[in-house]
């Protein structure tokens, strides 16, 4: 399951969202799995709907999105699934750019149990989900900071490939979120 998919939670019609809307568990749309776009064009045609008359809050909201399309949200919205990922990878990067060369075994379980959880708590629930099956197909490696970093790496390539992104070079993952690129 990808989240940039269409409708196929459980829960109410699917038809009744525009494509790429991902549905949470409860059946209504879930905001940190949909794409900004996605989401203005669900908040377009829900005012559609309700005859073109629309709320002050959500003709505004609807104003917002169609010129924030492109862009995403606005800095003080909610997270759409790009931001949310965005600021993720960024803490997880960094989280492996500060882990010691040479962890102890507390620390090496710190780390473990933390991407354990995070895999559980991530908002989005279709990212969450695939990135369980992946550390079940490839088992953290946190023995030091070069180790994580490289595993981190391999996971984030997994995701943009599924996205369509280009492949990072992880032996650059180091320039890219510790030292600063060579000149
Ligand atoms: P991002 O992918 O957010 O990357 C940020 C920066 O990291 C890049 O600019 C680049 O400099 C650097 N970078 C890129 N690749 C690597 C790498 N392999 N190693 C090190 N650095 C790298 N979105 C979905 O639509 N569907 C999903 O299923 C989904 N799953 C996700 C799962 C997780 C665990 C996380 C954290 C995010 C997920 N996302 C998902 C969000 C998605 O990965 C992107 O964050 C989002 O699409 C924004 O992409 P971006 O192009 O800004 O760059």
């Amino acid at each position: 399951s990808v989240a940039t998919g269409s409708v196929d939670s459980p829960g109410e019609q699917p038809k009744r969202f525009p494509r790429g809307v991902v549905l949470g568990k409860d059946g209504k749309p879930c905001r940190s799995c949909t794409s900004f776009a996605a989401w203005a064009a669900q908040t377009k045609q829900k005012a559609k709907q309700n005859g073109g008359v629309t709320s002050s809050s959500s003709s505004t909201n609807n104003t917002a999105a169609a010129d924030a399309t492109a862009t995403g949200p606005p800095a003080d919205c909610p997270p759409d699934v790009e931001v949310l990922g965005r600021s993720t990878w960024t803490l997880l990067h960094s989280i492996a750019a500060t882990y010691p060369e040479t962890p102890s075994r507390s620390q090496q379980s710190d780390l473990l149990s933390f991407v354990r959880l995070f895999s559980k708590l991530y908002p989005c629930w279709v990212c969450a989900e695939d990135f369980r099956t992946y550390l079940g197909r490839e088992v953290p490696r946190v023995g030091s900071r070069d180790e994580f970093g490289k595993w981190l790496c391999g996971a984030h390539n997994d995701v943009n490939r599924k996205l369509g992104k280009p492949e990072f070079d992880c032996s650059k993952w180091e320039q890219r979120w510790r030292t600063g690129w060579e000149d």
